[in-house]
């Protein structure tokens, strides 16, 4: 069955999106400010969420210590333009998150850190992930009287940290986990602590640093980040990954692990080396541009055919077809060119217009392309529209051969923990076989990835998908780490 996959207006809609990044940064000198560290933090964390951003930091004057916490709707450099938000205050321990909504609206009552003030004290929270049993929490929460302000289901594990906190910090966020399922990165800032917790399976990243003081053992601030570029973005150090079902608590200059979940297998999910994350990171242990190059390389021993050059569809395309061409033995060109100033809000109503608005995001160059049998090479194909697209255009500038090779198997079923996907009615590769989609894309040929060569490619010791395999393959497979209510 053939899809055209158009239903969609908005002209970044051919990717998964991820939902948010989390930055954290307690220093040990309560005279340190921690805000603009948290605001490069999160600068480096944009990819991961462009919708809204916020901090959230202790305060402390004649008053007392309290949190406050400053957000808006937009990228970090526009909620915090030109100081704004930002001059006002200081603290030494603030938490960042970037959003990219997918439970909850595109509101500002959704945007984080969430902050609750209650007779023992205030914290904030930043979450990244998607708790699956967030709706039956809520309702359970909302029959005992306790009221939320947003559709968000991150307020529900604020909501249940604050009703806990009587019994003390640990056990409070040791209740609280004990409850929620799903997956989480998960920032708290108390008045006099910074904590983070990876839910049991490791399903989204989670990293802890440090910024070194004057001398190389001693230690200004400690970290924890979604990703390791933000460590490298402050000048810190990276210390380690923080290990699935492990909380960090860090307070007075010490770092504190704590088990509070049973060992489970680990699954940090596999479109953070595909997409998801900076080339420049490092997540559990694998190089995420390191993984995209090795796919590349597997792509081409699985699926090579003879032609002329190899191109990438920027940007996390292009270390693929480099791999690719590395064994393949085809020169490597960069054949597509991607405008970066092309916002993720463009809404585009009519159908010339949203064909106009993919060819402002994608150009060709075609001296490069002409006459010549062409590879060319991206992440991933969820609805086909770019990938259709592409294909034409490559073939308007005059390539006499256009072959797609895409660098993770195909995407056919949702994420139920963090990512935005299309209905599955939208999953081009959920209704189409490969020979369907590659004379839908008007392509002379198509080859996924296997799912064996993708655990290859990150490392995995296993190239079965499973328990062992170290990742979450869900969207590929229809397998997941945790059960997920009506796909069991
Ligand atoms: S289903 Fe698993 S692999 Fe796919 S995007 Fe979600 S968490 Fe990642």
């Amino acid at each position: 069955m053939l899809v055209t996959g158009n239903d969609s207006n908005n002209m970044n809609d051919d990717k998964l999106h991820e939902e948010c990044g989390v930055f954290g940064v307690l220093y040990k000198d309560p005279a340190h400010n921690a805000v603009p560290t948290t605001y490069f933090g999160l600068l480096s964390l944009q990819h991961r969420g462009q919708e809204s951003a916020g901090i959230a930091l202790t305060t402390s004057d004649n008053n007392g210590t309290r949190i406050e916490c400053r957000k808006g709707m937009g990228l970090v450099g526009e909620v915090f333009a030109h100081g704004h938000f930002l001059e006002d205050l200081k603290g030494s321990a603030a938490i960042g998150h970037v959003r990219y909504s997918t439970a909850g609206a595109s509101i500002i009552e959704n945007a984080q850190p969430f902050v609750s003030r209650f007779k023992l004290g205030s914290i904030a929270v930043a979450h990244n992930g998607t708790l699956t049993n967030a709706d039956v929490v809520r309702s359970l929460m909302e029959d005992s009287g306790i009221a939320f302000a947003s559709s968000s289901d991150s307020e529900v594990i604020i909501n249940l940290i604050a009703r806990n906190y009587k019994k003390g910090l640990e056990k409070a966020l040791g209740d609280t986990i004990k409850f929620i399922k799903g997956s989480y990165a998960l920032l708290v800032l108390t008045e006099d602590a910074l904590v983070g917790a990876r839910d049991p399976s490791g399903i989204r990243p989670l990293c802890l640093g440090r910024i070194p003081g004057k001398t190389k053992d001693d230690t200004d601030a400690y970290l924890l980040t979604s990703e390791s570029c933000a460590i490298d973005a402050v000048g810190g150090e990276f210390i380690r990954d923080i290990e699935p079902g492990e909380m960090i608590i860090i307070r007075e200059g010490e770092v504190l692990s704590f088990t509070f979940s049973e060992k489970t297998p680990r699954a940090v999910c596999a479109f953070e080396y595909v997409y998801f994350a900076r080339p420049d990171s490092h997540i559990d242990g694998q190089d995420v541009y390191e993984a995209r190059l090795k796919a590349g390389e597997i792509l081409g021993k699985e699926a090579g055919v003879a032609a002329d050059l190899v191109i990438g569809v920027p940007d996390s395309g292009v270390p693929a077809a480099i791999g690719y061409g590395r064994a393949t033995g085809t020169p490597f060109g960069l054949g597509i060119v991607k405008s970066k100033y092309v916002g993720r809000t463009f809404i585009a109503p009519e159908q010339a217009s949203r064909e106009r608005a993919v060819s402002v995001k994608h150009n060709v160059i075609r001296s490069e392309v002409q006459g010549k049998r062409v590879v060319v090479i991206d992440d991933s194909i969820v609805r086909g529209t770019t990938s259709r697209r592409l294909v034409s255009i490559l073939r308007a500038a005059g390539a006499k051969e256009v072959h797609f090779r895409v660098s993770s198997p195909p995407v056919r079923f949702p994420c139920y923990f963090g990512i935005d996907t299309p209905h599955r009615k939208d999953l081009i590769s959920n209704l189409n076989s490969e020979n369907e989609l590659c004379k839908s894309l008007g392509a002379d040929s198509l080859a996924f990835i296997s799912v064996g060569g993708l655990l290859q490619s990150m490392g995995s010791q296993v190239n079965e998908p499973g328990p062992g395999c170290g990742h979450c393959l869900g969207c590929f497979t229809g397998e997941y780490p945790i059960p997920v209510h009506g796909e069991e």
